[in-house]
């Protein structure tokens, strides 16, 4: 299903946007008529989503950068505005997963996760600010169900996504009188990504793993991408500070299904 929107003239800047879920937010922004700027570690895969999306007549512009590091982050999005101007819409989506039991985990990888995920999302937003349209731009966070719903071997992602979801909220206040509005989108289980190649990596657990989404499937990439366009729509134009599950009600079910959805993985890691 396609939903119909129109962003043509406005300038999009997923950061992340280079593969799985941000990069189906990229497309479907592109398709409906943006201007789409994306940003990721790997400079071929900015290549491939660049040539994509210019593919789809997007004015598109990439940038190879880590969000860990606040200067490439602040100096990319300054080049951005003299080559493109400000930005109508930001996505903030850049994350790293991997599943451990905490008692597994080195501080090494919890703070590897904090820092791409929350004080990645800070510098974007940190730096973005002062080439946002003001008023009228729209920024998305890409946090998880796991930033309410405590979740087994994510206590990292847990955590990190908590405090992005804490940033949208605070963020929402100090921004609303310029005109800037901040949302999160919290994704359920996406079919086709890198998250879910991770968080359910045999067809077993995947089963196990639908049956705890009481719409009894994963998502569509392109399910998040329109969550994302309406955020940022006229639609959504009284819309601030909310977190917004698009899970297929998988977060009502709580920290059960969580739980339930992770008990392969926890049992194969010998710990369960
Ligand atoms: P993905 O394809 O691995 O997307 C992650 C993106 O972030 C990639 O473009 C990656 O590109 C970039 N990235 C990673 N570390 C970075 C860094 N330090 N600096 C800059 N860019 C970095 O994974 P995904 O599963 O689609 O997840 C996308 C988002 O959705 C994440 O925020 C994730 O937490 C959220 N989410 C996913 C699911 C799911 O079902 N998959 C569910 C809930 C939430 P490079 O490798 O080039 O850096």
């Amino acid at each position: 299903m396609t939903a119909s929107f129109d962003f043509s003239g406005k300038r999009v800047f997923v950061f992340g946007g280079t593969s799985g879920i941000n990069l189906g937010i990229a497309r479907c922004f592109a398709r409906a008529g943006a201007d789409v700027s994306v940003a990721s570690r790997s400079q071929d895969k900015v290549d491939a989503a660049v040539a994509e999306l210019e593919g789809m007549g997007s004015k598109a512009l990439g940038y190879a950068l880590d969000v860990r590091h606040e200067d490439a982050v602040e100096a990319a999005l300054a080049a951005h505005a003299e080559a493109a101007g400000n930005i109508d819409v930001l996505v903030s989506g850049a994350a790293g997963n991997f599943p451990a039991l905490a008692n597994d985990m080195s501080p090494h990888g919890f703070k590897a996760v904090v820092d791409i995920d929350l004080l990645g999302s800070f510098h974007v937003l940190r730096y973005a600010y002062p080439h946002l349209k003001k008023p009228g731009a729209s920024v998305i966070n890409i946090s998880a169900p796991q930033a309410f719903v405590a979740m087994p071997m994510q206590s990292h992602v847990c955590a990190a996504k908590a405090g992005v979801d804490m940033l949208t909220r605070t963020l929402a206040l100090e921004w609303g009188a310029a005109g800037v509005r901040v949302n999160s989108i919290a994704p359920g289980p996406i079919a086709d990504t890198e998250g879910m190649r991770r968080l359910a990596p045999t067809e077993s657990i995947q089963a196990r793993y639908t049956k705890t989404v009481p719409l009894q499937r994963f998502g569509t990439v392109d399910e998040i991408g329109h969550a994302a366009m309406f955020l940022s729509s006229d639609a959504a134009v009284y819309i601030s500070g909310a977190v917004l599950p698009v899970d297929g009600g998988w977060s009502v079910a709580g920290a059960g299904a969580a739980a339930l959805a992770m008990t392969e993985l926890a049992q194969s890691s010998g710990r369960g």
